[in-house]
């Protein structure tokens, strides 16, 4: 955190929409004042258009090293299952240096991207053979360490992970180091809120892995843990899932948990993919943020998320990183947009009436961003200060203003376009590259060397 800092953009996104000659001075990690029509003084740092940082709402780290791992067709259909699999098989290898080393590397992409926050869904806890560490928050204080060392702000979400499925199935092997009793759960909880107290700004929340994963009296044992921050679940991802759960309930995964949970702003369901007309209608009044993660979403082969007509019922969304197969927010935004288009053969799909679809996708990850990971977003006074530079000489961006700025970073610049990255009034990133990333990719290479061997 830097005391005092500030910057002078010659346009920026504000909450009210674009101003030319935004000045904003940033004091402990917080945005002090914002002038819009202001003069640049002597002391500013400069750039040339300003948007506020995101929040990535969902993150496995460790998920990065696995990238590029598991494209290889095996005998019959490969499937989310199949990949489960693999990654179990990877997570039964690595050390808690190792996960610092990969989450450190991550983290370092997300800032790059123009996340600020991320939201970690946590569930390797123990060790290879199921048993605790010392200290029971042992990985999350490894996350915490690589959110420091890479500057991003953590809504760390230690998981809850009972049972292998629906109905009390056993946990298998390759589950061991996810498991928790709801005594323990609560004792871990406590260990991660310490893990993350020397961070500036951080935010520990609950995150119940699944209804696959935790019975009905475990899940009401542990919502109280939550105190203030979210609750996150993994939701109805896959078909068969959403099988299982009516065969066990004789409901489908959102419905059961909208009729059997006080489901409000301070929740998150990531994917929420399979859903019926009702569940989406209801989720969205519900005022709970989806969690959208459309590249891992399309990686694993997911579905698509019923966006039009969870729109239509006003309901908040967000993005998230989720596998971490690729870090790059405008591709997120991007393919959640082409993939409504495919579907229904029309453009603009998440566009406000008469607005930019750049614009509509933007305001809404901000906004369901920031709910689902407990901080605000934005640039205003109180908010964290935490902005991105886009690099008007970037052809893409050659001509653009207002919106049609937007349009452009997320369908035809992305990531190149970010010239800079600021985190509570620091400078992470310049030129697009985050000034940790040479000691970052050193450690992240040794370590994948290392499993290679292994
Ligand atoms: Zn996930």
């Amino acid at each position: 955190v830097e005391p005092k800092s500030s910057i002078h953009f010659a346009s920026a996104l504000l909450p009210a929409g674009w101003a030319d000659d935004v000045r904003i001075v940033a004091e402990s990690g917080r945005i002090a004042l914002v002038e819009a029509g202001a003069a640049a003084r002597p002391e500013d740092a400069r750039g040339a258009i300003g948007l506020p940082g995101l929040g990535n709402l969902h993150s496995h780290a460790f998920q990065r090293a696995m990238a590029g791992l598991t494209g290889h067709r095996g005998t019959g259909d490969d499937s989310f299952w199949t990949w489960r699999e693999l990654m179990y098989r990877f997570v039964g290898r690595l050390t808690p240096d190792d996960v610092e080393a990969i989450a450190a590397m991550a983290y370092v992409e997300m800032v790059e991207a123009g996340y600020t926050r991320v939201g970690e869904f946590h569930y390797l806890h123990h060790g290879p053979d199921g048993h605790p560490y010392d200290n029971p928050a042992e990985m999350g204080a490894r996350i915490a360490a690589a959110a420091e060392a890479a500057g991003i702000g953590l809504t760390l979400l230690p998981v809850f992970y009972a049972q292998g499925g629906f109905g009390g199935v056993a946990a298998g092997a390759g589950q061991a180091r996810f498991l928790s009793s709801a005594d323990a759960y609560a004792r871990l909880v406590e260990a991660s809120r310490r893990a993350v107290s020397p961070l500036a700004d951080a935010r520990v929340g609950i995150a119940p892995h699944s209804l696959r994963a935790v019975p009905p009296e475990a899940l009401a044992a542990v919502l109280p843990l939550a105190g203030e921050g979210p609750v996150h679940i993994h939701i109805a991802e896959q078909v068969r899932e959403v099988l299982d759960c009516l065969a066990w309930s004789g409901q489908r995964p959102v419905e059961w948990l909208l009729d059997h949970a006080q489901v409000d702003e301070r929740w998150c369901l990531v994917h929420a993919t399979h859903m019926t007309a009702d569940e989406t209608a209801r989720l969205a009044r519900s005022g709970a943020v989806a969690g959208l993660c459309p590249v891992t979403e399309a990686d694993l082969g997911d579905g698509l998320f019923p966006a039009v007509a969870y729109r239509a019922g006003g309901g908040a969304w967000g993005v998230g990183t989720d596998s971490n197969v690729a870090i790059d927010l405008a591709d997120e935004l991007r393919l959640l947009e082409y993939g409504q288009r495919l579907q229904h053969h029309t453009r603009n799909v998440l566009a406000d009436e008469g607005r930019s679809v750049g614009r509509s996708l933007f305001d809404a990850a901000l906004a369901g961003g920031a709910r689902a990971l407990g901080m605000p977003a934005g640039l205003e006074q109180g908010a964290p200060a935490d902005w991105v530079t886009l690099d008007q000489d970037h052809p893409a961006l050659a001509g653009r203003a207002g919106d049609a700025i937007l349009d452009s970073f997320i369908f035809a610049a992305g990531r190149e376009a970010i010239a800079e990255v600021w985190r509570s009034g620091r400078r992470l990133v310049t030129d697009g590259r985050h000034r940790e990333r040479d000691r970052t990719v050193a450690r992240f290479r040794a370590v994948l060397h290392k499993l290679a061997a292994e």
